[in-house]
């Protein structure tokens, strides 16, 4: 039982073909450069050499055929048709309040998530896009759509409303809806399983840390607060974007500089972060390097990054009234040892005690507390396809 999983940008294309017998990954890759020129695909089959190569690719359309034919091609494919493919899963960005879970794509869930493009702009555009050439392509395939805001639609009203005049709220649906939220999702629940405990008897705090980062609250399997937003600015310091400021600051650079809104938030969304304040790069690895090496602006973006995460950790046990376990996951979750030990030390006082050695881990599942820490420490690797595969089976084949 084979299913798909897209990952559509504006310019490219990601896929991973699920067994889902055994839940294996029998195929991934990337098509880049989409309607650009230089249109490029990167095809890994499980256990072989990846193949690359340059082929113009006009629109999502071809590159989704590009795909298929490369599933079905005779060295590098791993399917002998396209019968074999029961159903495809897409990731979705946004799904405003409408949805909670995924769902079966149908004209009026097509119809919601065009109605969430002013939501996300830059995002829901391109997932539409690969949703319809997919139709188009395999007509006769159930095809499923999985939101990133789904997982946090069950945040109180407390937590999402904003305090602003509230018919923001009732006539634009100004609120926090909440990012990252299948990776929040599995790397929870993966938690629950590792610790060989119910997640309903749960409080688990969620530290997805990547190029966007969000910290989230998951109190019995459920997330009630998340440091991400309206948009994908608030929260933790980021790559390139701010993280949580004082939105007078935005107010007194525009008026002061005559900075207008479009140049405005670009400064917000990539020149800011850890690249704004240490000048030197949006990656995690250079900045700790040149740290090390004594650049104090490199020290300052990484003392920031880490101070704001251990006051998210923080704030979300006090939300939930108690907390059981800190989850890393994401490119710096996983990797960084210096951003979990900077973010645990200083939290001994919660119950959380990290054991440096055990902290000493990449990659992969690992519990990094000290054997007396009251609060586990976990490392999750994050494995948001798996969950679009999962639910894409669930909802599709059942
Ligand atoms: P992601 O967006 O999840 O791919 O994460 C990207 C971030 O992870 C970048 O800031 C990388 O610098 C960071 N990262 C990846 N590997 C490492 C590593 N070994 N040590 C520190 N940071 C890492």
């Amino acid at each position: 039982m084979k299913v798909l999983v897209l990952n559509c940008g504006s310019s490219s294309l990601k896929y991973q073909l699920f067994d889902m017998t055994s839940e294996k990954v029998l195929a991934k890759g990337l098509v880049e450069r989409i309607g650009i020129d230089g249109s490029r695909v990167k095809h890994e089959k499980t256990g072989i050499e990846p193949l690359k190569f340059d082929i113009p690719i006009p629109n999502h359309k071809v590159g989704i055929k590009v795909v298929l034919d490369t599933l079905l091609d005779g060295d590098q494919g791993v399917i002998r048709g396209l019968d074999e493919l029961r159903a495809v899963g897409h990731r979705v960005v946004h799904g405003g309040e409408k949805f909670a879970r995924s769902v079966i794509v149908t004209p009026e869930v097509l119809e919601v998530i065009e109605e969430c493009v002013p939501l996300a702009p830059l995002h829901n555009p391109a997932n539409l896009m690969g949703i319809k050439a997919m139709m188009e392509v395999l007509p006769y395939v159930p095809q499923v759509a999985v939101f990133d805001t789904a997982f946090h639609q069950t945040m109180p009203d407390y937590a999402y409303i904003y305090g602003l005049p509230f018919h923001y709220y009732e006539k634009q649906r100004v609120r926090r809806y909440g990012f990252h939220g299948t990776s929040h999702f599995y790397v929870a629940y993966r938690a629950a399983e590792m610790l060989e405990k119910p997640i309903e008897d749960l409080k688990i705090v969620t530290c997805h840390l990547g190029n966007g980062s969000s910290i989230s609250a998951v109190r019995g399997g459920r997330s009630i607060d998340t440091s991400l937003g309206f948009g994908t600015v608030p929260g933790v310091l980021m790559g390139t974007r701010c993280g949580d400021i004082d939105p007078t600051v935005i107010l007194y650079l525009m008026e002061q500089d005559g900075i207008d809104p479009k140049s405005m938030s670009h400064i917000i969304h990539k020149e800011s972060g850890l690249q704004g304040i240490s000048g030197i790069s949006s990656d995690l690895r250079d900045v700790e390097e040149a740290a090390a090496e004594g650049n104090d602006r490199a020290r300052l973006a990484l003392d920031i990054l880490c101070y704001g995460i251990r006051k998210h950790v923080c704030a979300y046990a006090g939300a939930m009234g108690g907390i059981d376990a800190i989850v890393f996951t994401a490119g710096i979750g996983e990797n960084s040892t210096t951003v979990r030990k900077m973010v645990c030390q200083g939290l001994e006082f919660l119950g959380a005690k990290i054991n440096l050695e055990r902290n000493n881990v990449r990659g992969k599942e690992a519990f990094i507390n000290e054997p007396d820490s009251r609060v586990s420490i976990m490392v999750v690797p994050t494995n948001e396809e798996l969950v679009i595969a999962r639910d894409t089976r669930e909802l599709a084949i059942g």
